[in-house]
């Protein structure tokens, strides 16, 4: 086993995901998450060598909490931590790459915050915690929007007034980029093709849902614009929506901006569909009972989705495969069916039996031989953060 680890720390408003990944080993030493920090509740809960372990946070803050994480990461890495790799969300234009957290970087994370508000400002806590914890040690930011900075101007301007792209930066960012660029990298591998000479459009299916068109290992186009709310039907959020219904709402109803936002983010996608839930499994399971709403999310759902992929493949010259992942696209068969159904003019066609054997993290082709590749492909954003962190700390090395 190497001696080199990564601490990968993924910080939200009141937790901070974890895990200690190793260089050499597939399972990760440590995986763990640490909840309702700032409360009187707060625990940290983890999984060490396959055993279940829980500690008590005591009201503790993100720096508090990662001091007490500190000590078991040490234990378990027998001292030998390489450095540590946090996920942030946005990092505008300006990141294309994973970078040291510098205060220049910081700065552009504090400056990107105005863009993605629920989520860079909790990643900062994380960063800043952890830097007055673990002084020493090298730390970089790997960026969900990094990936998708080799898109074209015209995929990702958006069709509006150019000062407003040139002085207040808006424009389309697209996340999910680690997982995307995992993802293309691991089907290419699977397939036998060069990254360098493979092209790929990739569903990444989970809570939050993307679309990318990947060439030749770079991101091309991709669904989520300037905010992680355009593109697909999610969990929660609605993805794509005339825009002139937030002006009716305000005009019609007098509906605020605040009010707007949460039900975009917050009670649309699956869940305001369904009326029930906005976790897939339960609403696959509502359907087969006879839930007409739950059917009918899963149906604008694939049909969206299916949408979302046609559209993509204009940035495609040619198409190598189609790679579903997160925990629908992992999971779901039938969502995988219900979505190639819809792209008949693609001519892809599944092996029922292969399709319905991936789950549960099985890997593989679950296309019929004579037709277009549809794989399989488990995402692994914290093995790509602590490879791109071991990367930098090479680099930087030399
Ligand atoms: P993630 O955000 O990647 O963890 O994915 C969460 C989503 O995956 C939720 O909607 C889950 O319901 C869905 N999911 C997980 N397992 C399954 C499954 N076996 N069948 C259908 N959906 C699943």
């Amino acid at each position: 086993m190497s001696d080199r680890n990564i601490l990968v720390i993924n910080s939200g408003s009141s937790s901070i995901k974890f895990a200690l990944v190793n260089e050499d080993q597939d399972e990760f030493l440590l995986e763990g998450l640490a909840e309702c920090i700032g409360f009187p509740e707060a625990v940290v809960n983890w999984k060490e060598n396959g055993v279940k372990k829980s500690m008590n946070l005591n009201g503790a803050d993100h720096a508090g909490a990662l001091a007490k994480i500190l000590p078991v990461v040490q234990e378990v890495s027998h001292g030998k931590l390489t450095g540590i790799g946090h996920r942030v969300v946005h990092g505008s234009a300006h990141v294309t790459k994973a970078s040291l957290l510098t205060p220049e970087v910081i700065k552009v994370i504090e400056e990107a915050a105005a863009l993605a508000p629920l989520h860079n400002p909790p990643g900062l806590m994380g960063i800043e915690a952890s830097l007055a914890v673990y002084p020493e040690l090298p730390q970089v930011g790997v960026f969900d929007t990094a990936f998708h900075q080799t898109m074209p101007e015209y995929a990702y301007r958006y069709a509006i007034p150019e000062y407003l792209y040139t002085e207040h930066h808006i424009r389309r960012y697209g996340f999910h980029g680690t997982s995307h660029l995992y993802v293309s990298r691991k089907g290419a591998e699977m397939a036998g093709l060069p990254v360098d000479d493979s092209c790929w459009l990739v569903a990444h299916l989970g809570n939050g849902c993307s679309t990318t068109a990947v060439v030749n290992g770079e991101s091309r186009d991709t669904s989520m614009g300037l905010t992680p709310l355009e593109g697909l039907v999610m969990g929660t959020r609605s993805g794509d929506v005339d825009p002139s219904l937030q002006i009716h709402l305000h005009r019609t109803f007098g509906w605020t901006a605040q009010e707007v936002e949460t039900m975009l983010t917050k009670q649309s996608g699956l869940l305001g569909v369904s009326g029930l839930s906005n976790d897939m499994r339960t609403l696959i399971e509502a359907s087969e009972q006879g839930h007409e709403r739950a059917a009918l999310a899963i149906e604008i759902f694939c049909y969206r989705l299916a949408k979302s992929l046609a559209a993509l493949s204009c940035a495609l010259p040619k198409l190598d495969g189609l790679l579903f992942t997160g925990g629908i696209g992992e999971n779901a068969s039938l969502i995988r069916r219900k979505t190639l159904d819809h792209m008949r003019i693609f001519n892809f066609k599944l092996d029922d039996a292969a399709n319905q054997a991936c789950t549960r993290g099985a890997a593989g082709k679950i296309s019929l031989d004579g037709h277009p590749l549809v794989m399989v492909v488990p995402t692994n954003e914290e093995r790509q953060i602590a490879n791109e962190t071991l990367e930098l700390i090479d680099a930087i090395a030399k």
